[in-house]
């Protein structure tokens, strides 16, 4: 289970200009599609309507052959998963960040997703903005530290449906390439669809598609994609 379908999407903000303009494109159970295009093409619109944060004015939304519309909101956010640009922690332990991916997730499985995230040694610190009564001060943790917890969190709820925006553009290239590792780890078998900007970053995706100017522009594998330019 986990197909994704957006078929004819259209979509605006503000009835005066369009966002998406009939955007069309299926994610097959447990494959992976990425998305890329300039910044403003409608990449993340297409993930809000998605998770339904906006309703489609055209077209529809599916998953599993069911519009998004018809879908209660837990079952939504039971089945999706996301690791966003920006990741806003609780004002808790990392620890606690974490299992909010899977409440009732053991100390073990909590401590490993966090291995796997490479932010095990943080699990028990606060984070920034944190005062405790007796005036302990929360950890300054930079972008990639934040998005980590993200990452940690999404392997320990292991969502059969996983969006991924833009997920390692907090992180330098080396620890890049290692959550890179992690996040294959978690988005192998599941339907997976990646917001990126450079198709360099994208290239083991089973299907690519160039969105521009809120149209589908272009789509194949990398190699495909390589191969016309
Ligand atoms: P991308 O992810 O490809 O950079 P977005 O989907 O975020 O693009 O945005 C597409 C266009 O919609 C952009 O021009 C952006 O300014 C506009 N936009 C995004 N969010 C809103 C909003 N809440 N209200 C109005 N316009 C928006
Ligand atoms: P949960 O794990 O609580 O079910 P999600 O996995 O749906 O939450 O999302 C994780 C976090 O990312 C939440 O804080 C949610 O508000 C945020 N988020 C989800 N989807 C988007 C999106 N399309 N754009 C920006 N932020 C999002």
């Amino acid at each position: 289970a986990g197909k994704v379908e957006f078929r004819d999407v259209h979509f605006s903000y503000d009835p005066n200009r369009k966002i998406l303009k009939g955007v069309s494109f299926e994610v097959p159970a447990g494959k992976t599609v990425a998305i890329v295009g300039p910044s403003g093409a409608g990449k993340s619109t297409i993930s809000r309507l998605l998770f339904r944060f906006y309703d489609v004015q055209g077209g529809q939304v599916l998953i599993d052959g069911q519009d998004v519309r018809d879908v209660t909101q837990d079952s939504l956010r039971a089945v999706l998963g996301m690791v966003p640009q920006d990741t806003v922690l609780f004002n808790d332990t990392i620890a606690y960040n974490i299992r909010y991916g899977r409440v009732g997730a053991s100390e073990e499985e909590v401590r490993k997703a966090a291995e796997l995230a490479q932010i095990g040694p943080f699990i028990e610190k606060l984070p920034e903005g944190y005062k405790s009564m007796v005036g302990e001060r929360g950890l300054k943790l930079s972008g990639g530290e934040k998005q980590r917890v993200a990452i940690a969190r999404t392997i320990l709820k292991a969502p059969p449906i996983l969006m991924l925006d833009e997920a390692t553009s907090a992180l330098d290239s080396h620890t890049e390439q290692e959550i890179q590792a992690a996040l294959d780890l978690v988005s192998k078998g599941r339907t997976t669809i990646v917001i990126a900007h450079r198709l360099s970053t994208v290239i083991s995706a089973d299907e690519i598609i160039v969105l521009k100017d809120g149209q589908i522009a272009e789509r194949g594998t990398h190699v495909e994609l390589m191969r016309k330019h």
